[in-house]
């Protein structure tokens, strides 16, 4: 995968490719991340990337003249698959859904991130070049930086043989539905609280059906509007009646 990131900060981008799994990614060669000054892309002697906005009232607009020129300079044009993507809380909300379809997609799909500042893009940009707009929440951030590092750690953790234990990422939270079961390491007793004896029975089977009934039962307490949409299997149906009568937890 091939990741361009336009911005007025592109050195922010350094603590996303020097580190962890996506610093592993790049090494791998798994996915190329480029971060672009759109200053680079500014042809007054100011390099100004912003201008006051049309109608008046408070804050800058981004210049679609100098995102325009950003954008054409980065996209392939060799047939490869491209989509320009706007950071925006206007945008739809991204999900662990999204991020796993983006990683899903064919190899050497080219991605190219516009990260917004000031009150945004001029509407002139978003209407022709760019494909998709996502949001990362509903609130806003003085920037587009941090959210697209969100969606690009989302997207390539998921990505096959990004992470180094296949497991890890298909007991997280999200990926079949639930949220994921507690993690206990050692010591064995911390707090005055003791890790659940399960745990240290070396029975996998038993484990394994206590960290599902975990899962039903965090995800029943915490997130009841995923349960809502996930259909439950009967052992599933059972491990949550358990889990409830252990807490009691009355229907
Ligand atoms: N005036 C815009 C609005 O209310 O929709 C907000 C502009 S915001 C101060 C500056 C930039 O931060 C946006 O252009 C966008 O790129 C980014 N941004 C802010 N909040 C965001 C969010 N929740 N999700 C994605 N991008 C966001």
């Amino acid at each position: 995968m091939e990741i361009h990131i336009l911005s007025i900060f592109p050195e922010m981008f350094q603590a996303l490719s020097n580190f962890g799994v996506i610093s592993r990614a790049i090494d791998t060669g798994l996915v190329s991340v480029s971060a672009h000054d759109l200053r680079d892309f500014a042809h007054d002697k100011h390099a100004s990337v912003d201008d006051r906005p049309y109608g008046g009232g408070p804050g800058m607009v981004m210049k679609p003249d100098v995102v325009a020129r950003a954008i054409e300079s980065v996209k392939p044009d060799d047939g490869r698959s491209v989509k320009v993507i706007y950071l925006s809380p206007q945008g739809q909300v991204f999900n662990h859904q999204a991020a796993a379809e983006f990683a899903l997609e064919e190899k050497g799909q080219c991605l190219i991130f516009l990260a917004g500042r000031y009150e945004g893009v001029d509407e002139r940009v978003l209407q022709t070049l760019v494909d998709e707009e996502w949001s990362i929440g509903d609130y806003v951030l003085s920037g587009g930086e941090l959210p697209t590092m969100v969606m690009i750690d989302a997207i390539v953790r998921l990505m096959p043989d990004s992470l180094g234990n296949d497991q890890s990422a298909e007991q997280d939270s999200f990926v079949s539905g639930l949220l994921d079961c507690p993690h206990y390491t050692r010591p064995e007793e911390f707090s005055g609280m003791k890790v659940p004896d399960v745990l240290m029975s070396g029975d996998h089977a038993a484990i394994k059906q206590w960290r599902h009934k975990q899962a039903l039962g965090r995800t029943f307490l915490r997130r009841p509007d995923l349960l809502a949409s996930k259909e439950l299997s009967d052992f599933e149906l059972q491990l949550l009646a358990e889990f409830k009568s252990e807490q009691e937890i009355s229907d």
